[in-house]
């Protein structure tokens, strides 16, 4: 295991790229430049190109023409698999900095990235590629002297839009599938995690899979983002990000060519803590690492706890006992119990958000204070607000941090209605030991996954995404191979 020191050593031989990536090489082009700061410690990590309308356009052009020539579109699946499993060995070779390049960025735990993400999104580019020679196309019942044939084809050119939070998990979960089934992608990761994203585009090109298929453009949403939504040449426009980017590219496939979108969105999920709960202590753990883990920063946090009332007192204590081990603390520290929030305005978000819930009747249980180190103030505890109003903004807003509401409950129908009263749909966890109603609850509570005695699960074998406001569309096992092909049905006649 690397300690404080080794991760110090790692991070001081990193090199963060700053170009668009496009057709194997690093471009000149980008219309201005953005700042990528080190939340952790705010030193300057370099000036990142923001590609724009012109860096995109570049890279749109390599993406289609390298998905014209068929030189992947229309190469056998031996080959692709071959060059995606290559491509998934270079990336577990590279783990460590790949995890440091994160952590720089974003501030997350360096070894959260390692033993978790990494090989998360390695596993995702295997699985992927041993997919694709296994699911064969469908032949229609037609009459006879009449063949029918339902074939998936590759769209063209799919472009994502990714979020900070995991950088290389969100990056895996769209190129992957996108990729594996003959697409060319141009990726835009989030303005404060682009190295990650940058370094894997030049490992694919390393792994043999041509230039062209993966093309990077870093940059901003208003500028760069905006102009692969509006752009008339890209056939699939794959989102991960706020509900409320997610509006705009509904918005921008409008006005432009129709291309198809899908978004995986917000969440403000519940965990729904009954007396009859297997165990309080251990769902307690799992409550605190559903809202803490990753600073909060998890599309599916569990960041509204409804308790069943006659445990409500016991049980919030229990979750209190659990904040120490998630002290935050320097990201390379493998003792740090958080890292740091991504930026300033998202720590002032964060704090906003534990302001209003101060003044608002709530119950600061723990927590509550923006913390400095090293530098930056990018740090908030582990916070805990009990007795919250269901209908306050720590209730029914996203937080994206470290900060848990927790509103005690009295039935079970009212633990359903407040679960299902939210404008999202990610997810829901469920503690009991009641068969019976464990299995009523996963059908009433509206989510587009429900975990029972645990919290978040999930994995590259299951489907993963929202309903509601969460968005629409899935990630994640076969199911999200369906985004990124087109059925086309074929008639021979004799
Ligand atoms: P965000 O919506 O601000 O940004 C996401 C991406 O969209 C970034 O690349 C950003 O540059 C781009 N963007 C921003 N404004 C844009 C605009 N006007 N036009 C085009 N592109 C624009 O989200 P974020 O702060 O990076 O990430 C946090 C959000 O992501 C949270 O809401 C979280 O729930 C969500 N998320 C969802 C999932 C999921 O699977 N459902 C997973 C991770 C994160």
């Amino acid at each position: 295991m690397r300690s404080h020191e080794d991760w110090i050593q790692e991070a001081a031989k990193a090199t963060l790229h700053t170009r668009p990536f496009i057709g194997g090489r690093f471009a000149e082009t980008g219309d201005a430049a953005f700042e990528n700061r080190n939340p952790a410690t705010g030193v300057l990590l370099g000036e990142v190109a923001d590609a724009g309308a012109a860096g995109v356009d570049a890279a749109v052009r390599v993406a289609r023409s390298t998905y014209d020539s068929g030189v992947w579109s229309r190469a056998g699946v031996a080959f692709r698999r071959a060059r995606m499993l290559r491509f998934a060995d270079l990336l577990a070779e590279h783990a460590a900095e790949l995890a440091v390049l994160d952590s720089l960025d974003m501030g997350k735990r360096v070894v959260d990235a390692f033993d978790l993400d990494l090989p998360f999104s390695v596993d995702l580019f295997r699985y992927y590629a041993e997919a694709i020679d296994k699911i064969n196309d469908e032949v229609a019942p037609t009459p006879p002297g009449t063949l029918g044939l339902i074939r998936r084809v590759p769209l063209g050119v799919v472009a994502a839009v990714i979020p900070w939070n995991y950088p290389v998990d969100m990056l895996a979960w769209k190129v992957a599938p996108a990729m594996a089934v003959g697409n060319s992608v141009v990726l835009k990761p989030a303005e404060q995690s682009p190295s990650s994203a940058l370094r894997i585009a030049e490992l694919a090109v390393e792994a043999g899979i041509p230039e062209g298929v993966l093309n990077v453009v870093p940059g901003l949403g208003e500028t760069t983002g905006k102009a692969l939504g509006l752009h008339p040449d890209v056939d699939v426009l794959a989102f991960t990000g706020s509900t409320e980017v997610g509006r705009y590219f509904l918005q921008y496939a409008g006005q432009s060519n129709l291309k198809q979108v899908w978004l995986e969105c917000g969440g403000k999920s519940p965990h729904l803590v009954f007396a009859d709960a297997v165990d309080l202590a251990t769902t307690a753990k799992q409550t605190a690492f559903g809202i803490w883990f990753n600073q909060g920063a998890v599309c599916s946090a569990h960041s509204r706890v409804l308790v069943e009332r006659s445990v409500h007192e016991e049980f919030v204590d229990l979750v209190a006992g659990e904040a120490a081990a998630y002290a935050p603390g320097d990201p390379l520290d493998p003792a740090a119990g958080m890292g740091a929030i991504v930026s300033p305005e998202q720590t002032d978000r964060v704090m906003a958000f534990v302001d209003v819930a101060r003044t608002s009747g709530a119950r600061l249980v723990t927590g509550g204070e923006r913390l400095a180190r090293d530098g930056s103030d990018c740090y908030v505890q582990p916070t805990v607000f009990d007795d919250v109003d269901p209908t306050s903004p720590l209730a029914r807003e996203e937080v994206f941090g470290p900060v848990l509401a927790i509103t005690p409950f009295d039935t079970e129908e009212q633990a359903v209605a407040l679960a299902n009263d939210s404008a999202y749909g990610l997810a829901a966890s469920v503690a009991t030991s009641n068969l019976g109603r464990a299995h009523r609850l996963t059908e009433e509570i509206h989510a587009g996954t429900i975990t029972v005695n645990g919290v978040d699960a999930f994995s590259a074998w299951t489907p993963f995404g929202g309903f509601k406001g969460s968005g629409f569309g899935r990630d994640l096992s076969l199911h999200a191979l369906d985004k990124y092909v087109g059925l086309k049905t074929v008639w021979i006649n004799h």
